[in-house]
């Protein structure tokens, strides 16, 4: 997708209505009807048994056309039991999507002409696509050909987007034109969704007529290593985009070690190799992919045992980071990471020295993203929100409920926990 005139920041240039959405496939009792989270006693729908949250869900919209077709499973061999976590819940977005077929040939259309990897996917998805099959065409005695559920299941894997249902629970959603955007590990469109599923594009920097307009797949916080992993074993290719291409990722070194020998000089990656490897550029000394990969998993587990409430733990934290400092850089994946904890961690200290060392972080972490993310990001906003935000609860805690509000939305693979729907207040300065 290229622009075709000139665009400002914040410009919308898509909007996009899902042709489905339904619950991820791994997933805690929710109602089919309104996608609420259920605890306690299950309630049951009267036509089909999957669990609701009342009488009145059974006849939604959502669920209205899907309930005689799932109540053909008289021995309710495929409704969820309880509610705990269970893959019963991977067969809900499927059908709705393949219900397209004959109620919607238009959207059928559409859906069919996705990208869906099914050539490469056809070993590690083996499993799901006979439940799948068994259930849709034993089960439900319904007549999809493997072929038609294969494309459908790829077709999600590939293109579907995380959303947040209006009470908080995580979704997934496929759109009919988002998937046109080409992915960059520095993108220059936002996306944002209405908890109705309605995806929107806007840009986050001025664009020329005739430049491309690129989304991220991924995320911009992982590192080369896992962004590329990501795609490869995801999307089937390998990113060739300018933060790929430069060896500095856009001037941060976000994902480059140290050099042991010569400890001012941060080594660069040789990309083109099959696997990773870093060059000191003064030494020439090396360090593997695997070994970059230890440095940083043992801070990360580190970071992960800091996580008590106590109140040490901040000067901990703060140790960490001038640590990693030292070890790393400031601008590095795991001092991202750290710094990310510290800032939330410093959300319920409004002491003097609490409120300084949240600004300072801040001011750290908004240059790093604004190179990762430049324009008007949700990314840079958040954090400064965040920093700025008196106690944790005014930040970015609680869901929104209105569904003007937009939160972020990521791709599904890698399945990400949802981060909080960011509030509509405006942002406070820092300090
Ligand atoms: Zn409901
Ligand atoms: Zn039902
Ligand atoms: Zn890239
Ligand atoms: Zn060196």
């Amino acid at each position: 997708m290229v622009t075709t005139r000139r665009l400002r920041p914040g410009e919308n240039v898509l909007m996009d209505q899902p042709l489905a959405f339904g619950p991820l496939p791994y997933s805690s009792a929710v109602c089919l009807g309104c996608h609420r989270l259920l605890t306690g006693e299950l309630f049951r729908c009267p036509g089909c048994w999957w669990p609701l949250c009342s009488e009145e869900c059974a006849t939604s919209k959502l669920h209205d056309k899907e309930c005689p077709i799932l109540a053909k499973d008289t021995e309710h061999l495929a409704v969820p039991e309880n509610n705990e976590e269970t893959m019963r819940y991977d067969i809900i977005m499927v059908l709705r999507i393949l219900m397209l077929r004959d109620s919607n040939p238009e959207k059928w259309g559409v859906v069919m002409a996705m990208e869906h990897h099914s050539e490469q996917r056809a070993e590690e998805g083996k499993v799901e696509l006979d439940i799948s099959v068994y259930v849709l065409n034993k089960l439900l005695g319904l007549d999809f050909t493997r072929k038609e559920v294969e494309q459908v299941r790829g077709a999600i894997a590939t293109n579907a987007m995380q959303m947040t249902s209006p009470y908080g629970v995580p979704l997934r959603a496929l759109h009919p034109r988002i998937h046109f955007f080409n992915h960059a590990c520095t993108p220059n469109l936002q996306l944002s969704f209405t908890t109705e599923g309605a995806m929107y594009a806007r840009t986050a920097v001025a664009l020329e007529p005739g430049e491309p307009m690129y989304v991220t797949y991924t995320g911009t916080a992982m590192p080369l290593w896992e962004r590329r992993t990501c795609l490869k074993e995801n999307y089937f290719f390998t990113c060739e985009c300018n933060r790929c291409d430069d060896p500095s990722e856009m001037d941060t070194d976000f994902s480059n070690p140290r050099c042991l020998e010569c400890s001012n000089m941060i080594m660069k990656p040789q990309t083109w190799l099959e696997n990773l490897k870093w060059v000191c550029p003064n030494c020439k000394a090396e360090k593997s992919e695997q070994r970059v990969k230890d440095e940083v998993q043992t801070v990360l587990s580190t970071l992960e045992m800091s996580d008590v409430s106590d109140t040490s733990s901040i000067r901990r934290l703060q140790f960490l980071l001038e640590q990693v400092e030292q070890e790393f850089h400031s601008q590095h994946f795991v001092w991202m990471k750290v710094a990310q904890k510290m800032l939330h961690k410093l959300m319920n200290d409004d002491t003097n020295r609490g409120l300084a060392l949240r600004v300072e972080i801040w001011k750290k972490l908004s240059v790093l993203y604004g190179k990762l993310e430049p324009g008007m990001t949700r990314k840079r906003g958040e954090a400064r929100s965040t920093a700025a935000a008196p106690r944790a609860g005014q930040a970015l805690g609680a869901a929104c409920d209105s569904s003007a509000c937009f939160a972020t939305p990521t791709l599904l693979v890698p399945l990400l926990l949802p981060s909080p729907a960011p509030s509509l207040l405006p942002l406070p300065s820092p300090g």
